[in-house]
């Protein structure tokens, strides 16, 4: 990965399934050579795997539901050892989620420098889930409508197969959207007082949107030579 810009960076992207935080996170990581941690992404690769993970996590992401704190929260111990600039991509999920990461960077003396909150309505997330087309080596996502990749179901960048999760099924996609409401959207008040807490507006197209989080992540962050 060649970046453009090296930038120490720890951020929380939060908000909605569907919000654009993936789309946005492989922005910042071409842009900053940043690592997107998506625990959507690990999830899934473990139930690709047949991990014991996967078989503990699986039944909870088909029917749209959140798998277990102490699950997630050993599972990020892991993924975030020896890592001191990091795009956080579905975690936290929970106030408790929220509580041990703030534990765990306290520890390692590695503050948030950055929490963006990614702002869309119902309709236009169901709309974006129902239409994703997704690349399941990398997470990379597009949409049949508002981001097409140039040649149908083929990633413009690695040539990979396009699928449709299966998550992303209206009947699961409800699901998750009322799991977010009750279980996530709490984290907005918790975070809404942190000192690089931004709203973004995720409605915006992904040029607009990333030039946003762009503005939002140049207040924050150390430039390195
Ligand atoms: P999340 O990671 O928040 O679940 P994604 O980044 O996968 O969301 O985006 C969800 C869907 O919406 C994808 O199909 C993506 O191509 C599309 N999308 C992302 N950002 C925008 C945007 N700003 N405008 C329109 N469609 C978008
Ligand atoms: P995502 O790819 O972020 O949409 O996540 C897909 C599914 O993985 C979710 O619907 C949950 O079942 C599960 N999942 C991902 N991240 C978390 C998390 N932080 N806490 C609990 N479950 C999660």
């Amino acid at each position: 990965m060649s970046a453009v810009e090296t930038r120490t960076m720890r951020l929380v992207l939060l908000g909605p399934p569907g919000a654009g935080k993936g789309t946005q996170a492989k922005v910042l990581e071409e842009r900053f050579g940043v690592r997107q941690i998506s625990t959507g992404d690990i999830l899934r690769a473990n139930v690709a795997q047949g991990t014991a993970l996967g078989a503990q996590a699986k039944a909870f992401m088909e029917s749209g539901k959140l798998v277990t704190d102490d699950i997630i929260i050993a599972m990020m111990e892991n993924e975030l050892a020896g890592k001191d600039s990091f795009l956080l991509d579905g975690f936290p999920r929970t106030v408790a989620q929220a509580q041990a990461l703030g534990t765990l960077l306290e520890r390692l003396h590695l503050p948030l420098t950055g929490v963006l909150l990614f702002d869309a309505d119902r309709d236009t997330l169901f709309k974006r889930l129902t239409g994703r087309w997704t690349n399941a080596r990398t997470g990379r996502s597009y949409h049949a409508e508002f981001n097409p990749p140039k040649v149908a179901g083929i990633d413009d960048v690695d040539g990979g197969p396009l699928v449709q999760r299966p998550d992303d099924t209206a009947e699961v996609v409800a699901k998750r959207l009322d799991t977010y409401e009750r279980e996530t959207a709490p984290l907005i008040a918790y975070y809404g007082s942190h000192a690089t807490f931004s709203r973004i507006d995720a409605l915006a197209p992904i040029a607009t949107v990333s030039a946003a989080v762009n503005r939002a992540v140049a207040q924050s962050g150390t430039v390195l030579p």
